[in-house]
């Protein structure tokens, strides 16, 4: 089971692909990732089963591309997003975000 990169077509590993995801982003339910080998920074979305690769359109994700990884869940959590396959778990924080001036 490989994970493609779109941009540079290499091959991922899910432990090393998963390892480059980064900064979850909570109200859009996106992580970000950033490819190991070309530096190219995506965002896709992590489904029961997975992974949804698309773009965002009128302030949306619309997925159109998947790539299926068998097993793959997923569990949200306050400050991050918890991948788990095959017993291994990865847990990607949450973008710090600044509290926009609230009071
Ligand atoms: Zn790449």
């Amino acid at each position: 089971m490989l994970i493609p990169c779109f941009a540079c077509e290499s091959r991922f590993r899910p432990d090393e692909y998963f390892r480059a995801c980064h900064d979850y982003n909570r109200g859009k339910d996106l992580v970000a990732w950033t490819c190991p080998r070309c530096g190219n920074q995506d965002e896709l979305r992590v489904l029961p089963g997975e992974l949804g690769f698309g773009y965002p359109r009128r302030g949306r994700f619309d997925v159109s591309d998947r790539v299926r990884v068998p097993g793959l869940r997923r569990q949200r959590q306050d400050l991050r997003l918890d991948i788990s396959l095959d017993r291994k778990v990865w847990r990607v924080p949450s973008r710090l975000r600044q509290l926009a001036g609230a009071h």
